[in-house]
């Protein structure tokens, strides 16, 4: 029985590494505005696939199983009306049954995702950073919609998220010595990441319930911090921590800043100058008041979730680039 399980893991781990230098071999071989479109192609899909995910989960629906239907009239999607980006194009922006508008949201998502998986393709090429950051990408994009909608992060996403970072990070730990890789040390340090975040999350989950006597973090917070551990390992996590909270304290000086000028009780005000400004950072700072919950004090809830995915993201690329600016070549001469 054991040795059948470590020959179904050996037969794993061999088939994973086919499959990379399969597509490593086709990929990285070809022209890559080709490879950039083929990818983009590849990332448009899962663009779909991440809609599905922020449709359906604050719903608590089936998002594998359950084929596509529209939202308003519930008339399964004919594969031929489900094509990313092209399909909202034909059908005019309408569904073709019901004639109601689909929101401008899905071919966004998918034109964004094709691009993001074709800027990451063209970084790291078809790379084992690659397949863990395209992953990673599926999981930051519906926490950030769903988080900013709906203050909430859903446990698929979060518990379910560090599950796939850790194995991820296994795989890594098994395939070690013929990966080029430069995210996450393997398995030992994405558990100890997840173990120090959570309880680095857990100390400023309770202090701020102390001090403030309301949440200022959520659970999901906390959960999240283990998904980002799993996926980034310790030090990268805990320094993306710190562009998170950098973040969120400025837009939550300028929520202040906004809330002290217009009164909060001319909320609907603030509405109809979210949608006439042009003014990208007052509007996300405006879009943020309007969709918190103003107490009395009139202190604001700022979905944290969307922070700490920016901060892992600047983590990722910004680390490097802030250590060569501080302590950089040049200084040396
Ligand atoms: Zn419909």
């Amino acid at each position: 029985m054991f040795n059948e399980l470590i020959n179904f893991f050996n037969d794993l781990i061999y088939f994973i590494k086919y499959v990379i230098k399969g597509s490593e071999f086709l990929l990285n071989s070809v022209d890559k505005r080709l490879g950039f479109v083929i990818i983009f192609i590849f990332g448009s899909i899962f663009g779909s696939f991440i809609n599905v995910l922020i449709y359906r989960l604050p719903l608590e629906m089936d998002f594998v199983f359950k084929g596509s239907f529209c939202p308003k009239c519930g008339v399964p999607i004919k594969w031929y009306h489900n094509i990313p980006i092209f399909s909202y194009i034909f059908l005019k922006g309408r569904c073709y049954y019901c004639k109601q508008p689909i929101s401008i949201q899905y071919p966004i998502v998918e034109f964004i995702s094709g691009i993001i998986f074709g800027l990451l393709y063209l970084k790291f090429g078809i790379t084992w950073d690659f397949f863990v950051l395209c992953m990673f990408y599926i999981i930051s994009v519906p926490v950030i919609v769903i988080d900013f909608k709906y203050q909430i992060i859903p446990n698929e996403l979060t518990i379910g998220g560090t599950i796939i970072g850790l194995f991820f990070a296994l795989l890594k730990s098994l395939l070690s010595f013929q990966l080029d890789s430069s995210i996450s040390l393997g398995f030992l340090d994405s558990l100890l990441a997840i173990i120090v975040n959570v309880i680095l999350f857990l100390i400023i989950y309770y202090v701020s319930f102390g001090v403030y006597k309301k949440e200022g973090l959520g659970f999901g917070d906390v959960k999240l911090a283990a998904t980002i551990g799993a996926f980034l390992g310790l030090y990268p996590s805990l320094v993306s921590f710190f562009f998170s909270f950098l973040f969120g304290s400025v837009l939550g000086l300028i929520i202040m800043f906004v809330n002290k000028i217009i009164n909060y009780k001319k909320v609907n005000l603030l509405r109809k100058y979210v949608f006439s400004s042009i003014d990208y950072l007052s509007a996300i700072s405006v879009v943020y008041v309007v969709n918190t919950d103003i107490d009395k004090k009139n202190s604001v809830y700022i979905a944290f979730g969307p922070f700490m995915i920016l901060g892992a993201w600047s983590s990722i690329f910004l680390t490097n680039f802030i250590i060569d600016i501080l302590f950089g070549d040049y200084l040396l001469f």
